[in-house]
């Protein structure tokens, strides 16, 4: 080991024999003066960021460093998959710093739903979760919507310190801050050669015009997405692409709604009544009978009810459910990383399914 070729960019030791992993260069570029790993090369000649798999360990190094500055945290969720994309005990390692909250991906939002509330429900939640967020901003990076607003208050709470921006993988981190590298930088040469004090951790640091930095850490694996339990493909199905649009089924006590094969809803009982679902326009929704479904889905899973789709189904864990009674008028079902069901009036019981790993839960309607 004589001269470790490392990154100009972020300081990470190169290798040349694993693409899309971290440091990354290839092997023509060893021996040359100034080496960049293909991750802050796409940074820099396309203002793109670049994902790399790490491992969890990686992941709580990365996090634990965090604490130990003196730094604002940005941390960004899919407002979508608000519980697969929260990071456990983000509190904790945020050490003193302050957080503030970005919900992502406001674009796809029905019309009905007010942000307002959506704000609220966000910050109630985080609470419960034992966060305490300075602030709340819903944005879509990838329609420009409110960015600068986003902008702005991370300046404001900044105060003159570095900014952390933290987020699971696919709440849409690289799109936000390749939005704020074209806002912040304006699109010029925007990696330093200053790497972060004593480390090789996969960081990247856009330059601040007051010489601190916006630092971009890794997606963050959180194990509990929907995500992660299906292929790439389906990841394309589930994710809305457009403003979603509400679809209402009128059911009978002892009906079921399958959403793919991902999740699905038993009406069990509160009489006839409109449910409200709110799913991605390409998850096809499909109504049977109650003593049926179990039967449906053992035969069907992976063909008609897909996602999953046949080759995904060894992989696939089985559906668990948990049951609901309805208190409040005006309640959502949500299946975490799929969607959410309203219900306008109280007094209906349900059971919702969902692959093990994933979460449903109650919440008071956005609408
Ligand atoms: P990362 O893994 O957190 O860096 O996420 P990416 O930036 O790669 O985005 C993940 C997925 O979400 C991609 O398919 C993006 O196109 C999509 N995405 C990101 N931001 C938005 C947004 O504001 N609205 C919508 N509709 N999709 C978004």
């Amino acid at each position: 080991d004589t001269e470790r070729e490392i990154c100009i960019g972020c300081g990470i030791a190169i290798q040349t024999e694993l693409p899309g992993e971290l440091g990354y260069a290839p092997a023509s570029s060893l021996g040359k003066e100034q080496i960049i790993c293909q991750r802050c090369f796409r940074l820099k000649h396309y203002n793109e960021v670049q994902d790399v798999s790490l491992t969890d360990d990686d992941f709580l190094k990365i996090l634990n460093q965090i604490g130990k500055t003196d730094a604002l945290i940005v941390k960004i969720v899919d407002i979508f998959d608000f519980n697969g994309s929260w990071i456990p005990g983000m509190h904790r390692f945020a050490g003193n710093n302050k957080i503030l909250l970005v919900g992502n991906k406001v674009d796809l939002l029905p019309k009905s739903v007010k942000h307002n509330k959506l704000i609220n429900w966000m910050k109630q939640e985080s609470k419960e979760l034992g966060l305490q967020a300075e602030d709340v901003f819903l944005i879509s990076a990838a329609k420009g919507q409110n960015i600068r607003e986003a902008a702005e208050a991370i300046d404001s709470y900044r105060q003159g310190r570095d900014v952390y921006v933290v987020g699971c993988t696919n709440v849409g981190k690289s799109t936000f801050i390749n939005r704020i590298i074209r806002e912040v930088a304006g699109g010029q040469d925007v990696i330093t050669t200053s790497h972060f004090p004593g480390t090789t951790l996969d960081i990247i640091k856009i330059p601040l015009d007051d010489g601190k930095s916006l630092i971009d850490t890794p997606g963050i694996i959180n194990h509990h997405q929907m995500a992660h339990y299906v292929g790439k493909q389906d990841l394309k199905v589930i994710t809305p692409k457009k403003e979603i649009k509400p679809k209402i089924y009128q059911l009978n006590e002892g009906q079921t709604l399958f959403f793919g094969g991902l999740g699905r809803l038993d009406y069990t009982a509160g009489g006839r009544r409109a449910l409200v679902c709110h799913f991605s326009n390409d998850l096809g929704i499909h109504r049977t009978k109650t003593e049926n479904a179990d039967d449906l889905y053992a035969r069907h899973v992976g063909e008609m009810l897909t996602p999953p789709n046949t080759d995904e189904l060894d992989t696939f864990p089985e559906l668990v459910k948990q049951e609901y009674t309805i208190r409040e008028p005006k309640t959502d079902i949500v299946f975490s990383g799929l969607g959410w069901v309203t219900v306008n009036e109280p007094g209906a019981k349900v059971t919702a399914y969902v692959p093990r790993g994933v979460q449903t839960m109650l919440r008071k309607s956005l609408i």
